[in-house]
C-alpha cells in the first residue's frame, strides 16, 4: 500500500514511519506540510522521495492509496475531506476534527465514497489494554462498579507549542488527552458515556487553554468512571485501575505510546501479574487499517469511535465551563 503523510509532524517522524515501513509491501510516497522547506527536511530525514506545500498533487497520484493525517486538529477536516473526495482511504489523527458537525460530515464523506475511514486512538491497540478488556469481558472481575483513568502527564518540551496557546488549533488537555480516554473506556467496557461532571484548569502550562482536566462520567451500566489528564504533572504515573465486583485490574503505565506497564488482577484469589503481548502498538493500528482496506474489515478504531470520543470531550468541556452536568449528546450537532 502507497501512503502520502499529510502533516510534517513529530507523531509521524516518532512512529507513524516506522509502523507504516513495519508492515510489507507498504511505502511511503508524499510527505505534504503547509512549510516547503519543512516539508523537504522532514523528507530528507525520512527518505520520503515526494515533498510538497500542494495537498493536490499528493492526492492527484493515482499510486497512493491512502493518507495519513497528522497535522494540527484544525486542519483534519479539510485535509481528510480532500483526500476522501480524491477516493484515498484516511486514517486520521485524533481529535478526528475541532467539531463534532465536521466529524460527522467526514464519516458521511467516507461512506459516500466507499472508503476507509480510521482514527489514531492507538491505545486499543495496545497488547496492555486488549488484555484488559479480555479480562472484563470474560468476566473476571464480575459485574464493572468503577474506572479510574490517571493520563496526567508532563508534557515533553519538543511539544509545548500549539497544544498549550492555541484554542484555533484544537490546543488544550481535553482535546489531546480526554478523547484518548473516552476511547480507552468506551472499548474496555463496550459501551458510552451517558453523562459527566468535570472541572478543567490552566495550572501553569495552558496559556489560553485548559492544561488540566478531571471529570467523573457515569455509565449506562451505572458504572462510574473517573479521568484526570494533565500536561503539568512532572512526577506523576499514568496507569487505568477497573473495579468490579469479583476482583480489580490494576494497571500501572498503560496510557503509554510504547507497548510498556504492568498489569495486577486481585481477586478473593489473590493478586498476580497478567502477561500481555507487546508488539508495537502504532504497527499494530495500521496493520489493522491496512487490513480493513484490504478486506473491508473494521480498523481498530473507526470514524465513528473518533466522533463519539470527540462527543464524550464536548461534554466534558461544558460540563468544566458551566459547573453543570452533562448528558452526552451522540447526535449530531450543528
Ligand atoms: P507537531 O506539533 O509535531 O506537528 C503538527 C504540525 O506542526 C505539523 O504537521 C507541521 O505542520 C507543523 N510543524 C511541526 N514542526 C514544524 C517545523 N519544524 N516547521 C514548520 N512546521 C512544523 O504535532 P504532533 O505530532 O504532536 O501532533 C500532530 C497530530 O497528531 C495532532 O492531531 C495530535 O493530536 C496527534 N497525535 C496523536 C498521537 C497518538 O498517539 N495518536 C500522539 C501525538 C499526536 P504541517 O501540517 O504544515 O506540516
Amino acid at each position: 500500500m502507497n501512503w502520502a503523510l499529510i502533516g510534517a509532524s513529530t507523531i509521524a517522524g516518532q512512529y507513524m514511519i516506522g509502523a507504516i515501513r513495519a508492515q510489507s509491501e507498504s511505502e511511503i510516497e508524499w510527505v505534504i506540510s503547509g512549510n516547503a522547506e519543512h516539508a523537504a527536511a522532514f523528507a530528507t530525514t525520512h527518505g520520503i522521495p515526494n515533498a510538497s506545500t500542494d495537498l493536490d498533487a499528493a492526492l492527484a497520484d493515482n499510486g497512493v492509496t491512502a493518507v495519513y493525517i497528522s497535522s494540527t486538529n484544525e486542519k483534519h477536516f479539510a485535509q481528510a475531506k480532500a483526500a476522501i473526495s480524491a477516493g484515498k482511504h484516511v486514517l486520521c489523527e485524533k481529535p478526528l476534527s475541532t467539531s463534532i458537525a465536521e466529524a460527522a460530515q467526514m464519516i458521511q464523506a467516507a461512506e459516500t465514497a466507499g472508503v476507509v475511514l480510521g482514527v489514531n486512538h492507538h491505545l486499543r491497540c495496545a497488547g496492555s489494554h486488549r488484555t484488559i478488556h479480555d479480562l472484563i469481558s470474560s468476566g473476571r472481575i464480575g459485574r464493572v462498579l468503577s474506572v479510574r483513568v490517571f493520563h496526567a502527564v508532563h508534557l515533553p518540551e519538543h511539544l509545548r507549542g500549539w497544544r498549550l496557546d492555541s484554542p484555533s488549533a484544537g490546543g488544550g488537555v481535553i482535546p489531546d488527552l480526554t478523547v484518548h480516554n473516552a476511547d480507552t473506556v468506551r472499548f474496555l467496557l463496550g459501551e458510552d458515556p451517558h453523562s459527566v461532571t468535570a472541572e478543567m484548569a490552566a495550572t501553569g502550562m495552558g496559556k489560553g487553554v485548559e492544561d488540566s482536566a478531571m471529570s467523573i462520567w457515569t455509565m449506562p451500566s451505572g458504572a462510574m468512571v473517573f479521568s484526570h489528564d494533565s500536561f503539568n504533572h512532572p512526577h506523576a504515573a499514568s496507569g487505568v485501575e477497573v473495579h468490579g465486583t469479583e476482583g480489580s485490574i490494576l494497571a500501572q503505565g498503560i496510557m503509554a505510546q510504547e507497548p510498556v506497564g504492568r498489569i495486577e488482577l486481585v481477586t478473593a484469589e489473590g493478586s498476580a501479574n497478567v502477561p500481555f503481548d507487546k508488539a508495537g502498538i502504532y504497527e499494530t493500528a495500521v496493520r489493522e487499517f491496512e487490513s480493513a482496506v484490504a478486506h473491508g474489515s473494521a480498523p481498530a478504531a473507526t470514524g465513528e469511535d473518533g466522533l463519539k470520543s470527540l462527543q464524550v470531550a464536548e461534554a466534558v468541556r461544558r460540563a468544566a465551563e458551566t459547573g453543570t452536568r452533562q448528558m452526552v449528546n451522540y447526535g449530531v450537532a450543528e
